[in-house]
């Protein structure tokens, strides 16, 4: 789940929440003071998915089945 960071206008404070992607975001109010005039900031993109990619090392084995006569 990502997470979002959001600015108050009520409070002028910022909070994260972890959200779903598709999360109704319209029930969403400030922490702190309750005002639901919040924005959605996206500078802060919290480093959720380090993908890990498996390094697929082209380890060709070479069968060695080169006409051994
Ligand atoms: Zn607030």
């Amino acid at each position: 789940m990502p997470i979002y960071e959001y600015h108050c206008e009520g409070c002028d404070s910022h909070f994260e929440v972890l959200q779903k992607v598709n999360a109704d975001e319209k029930d969403l109010s400030c922490p702190h003071c309750g005002d639901k005039r919040v924005e959605k900031q996206f500078s802060a993109f919290a480093t959720g998915g380090v993908q890990n990619q498996s390094s697929s090392r082209a380890s060709s084995r070479s069968c060695g089945s080169g006409g051994f006569s």
